[in-house]
């Protein structure tokens, strides 16, 4: 019967929500090793046997939402905050530029000094400095108007996790002035902006059911996000989850696998969160269908101030020693860096390919 799940999911159009709690009900290490079987396949068949690198610099550490999950919320009065400096930012890109990379994520905390006509500028800085790469912008919710400047001003891409589908759940984990209605319509702007848009949810939040994630599936089946972000959940000792379980590696491994047969195109990390709960986390991920790392570019001293939950992986790519143990790692798993930005095949640019390629980066 699982198996039938699996057929089903595989000829698209997505499963009903009873089907999606018996398919995670169902999982067992048997189904598992066959559902990556063929998540690989189907990777292997649009991309081939390749990662897309993402270089990641986090901006800032503050923020002023209060997520309930996050050890950078507001409330937290011992998180060490930091803000870096333009020139900073775009040092970090350029050492990824000449490493190879061609897609940086500015990443950070909803930080009110990050005013639009700032993030406008460093969004055309990067884009000078670094020619022919992509720029993700991961930087929360803002009005329309604010991701229509930072489009207009080059942004490519934008990662917003919608977190949980479930309205109930989002209200356990967030606080009265963030909702899900407006979380859910910054995606949409996105997305009507000509973003690539990425969406994502924390697995094994506090208060998660497979209900909760059968209806997280029916709305990726149905917005169909071009990136899908998802990590298990990790608790931080200063936040009110510090005493919450972690995620569940095994369940998060078995989602990615579902996603990739849902989404058969889409850009779906292997996260930080997955490498900081496993040591070999991204590499699992990777066998279960991901395509995507993003390794860290962040100036080394801030990287611990970027707490967003405990024992988070710090180690980066800022070197090429870190690149080349990432070469190594995939190697060992039978995949390779791919070259180029690594577009959405919707989005491919004229010069690149993102399908199969015999090129190494
Ligand atoms: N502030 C932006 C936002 O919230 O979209 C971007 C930065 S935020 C730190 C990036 C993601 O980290 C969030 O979307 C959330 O899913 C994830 N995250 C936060 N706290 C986490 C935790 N304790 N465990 C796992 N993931 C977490
Ligand atoms: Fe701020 Fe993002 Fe953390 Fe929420 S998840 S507190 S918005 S950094």
């Amino acid at each position: 019967m699982s198996l039938q799940l699996l057929d089903k999911l595989a000829e698209g159009g997505g499963l009903s929500h009873a089907e999606y709690v018996e398919l995670l009900q169902a999982r067992s290490p048997a189904l598992a090793e066959e559902l990556f079987a063929r998540a690989r396949r189907v990777r292997d068949r649009i991309y081939g046997p390749q990662v897309f690198l993402r270089g990641l610099v986090e901006l800032t550490s503050y923020c002023r939402n209060d997520c309930y999950y996050c050890g950078l919320r507001r409330s937290n009065r011992n998180a060490e905050r930091y803000r870096l400096t333009p020139e900073q930012i775009l040092a970090s890109c350029e050492v990824g530029y000449r490493l190879g990379f061609r897609t940086f994520v500015l990443q950070g905390g909803e930080d009110e000094y990050f005013i639009d006509e700032r993030v406008v500028a460093l969004v055309r800085s990067v884009k000078a400095s670094c020619p022919g790469s992509a720029v993700t912008l991961s930087l929360g919710e803002k009005p329309y108007e604010s991701y229509r400047q930072l489009r207009e001003a080059g942004a490519e891409r934008y990662l917003l996790r919608h977190e949980t589908a479930d309205p109930e759940h989002y209200r356990k984990l967030h606080p009265e002035n963030l909702t899900l209605e407006n979380r859910l319509r910054c995606l949409h702007d996105l997305r009507s902006l000509g973003f690539q848009t990425g969406a994502g949810f924390i697995v094994g939040s506090p208060g998660q059911t497979l209900d909760c994630l059968a209806k997280d599936l029916a709305f990726l089946a149905d917005f169909k996000p071009e990136m899908i972000g998802i990590g298990p959940f990790m608790p931080h000792h200063d936040t009110p989850f510090a005493q919450a379980p972690a995620g569940d590696l095994d369940l998060t491994l078995f989602l990615l696998g579902v996603i990739r047969l849902l989404l058969p195109t889409v850009l779906l990390p292997a996260t930080t969160a997955l490498g900081s709960i496993h040591p070999r986390g991204r590499e699992l991920g990777v066998l279960a269908g991901a395509n995507v790392i993003m390794p860290n570019l962040s100036p080394p001293d801030v990287r611990d101030k970027y707490s967003i939950y405990d024992n988070k992986l710090s180690s980066g790519a800022e070197a090429a020693e870190g690149l080349e143990d990432l070469r190594r790692r995939l190697a060992e798993i039978n995949c390779r860096i791919a070259p180029g930005r690594g577009d959405h095949p919707n989005f491919a640019q004229p010069d690149e390919t993102t399908a199969a390629s015999s090129k190494k980066m």
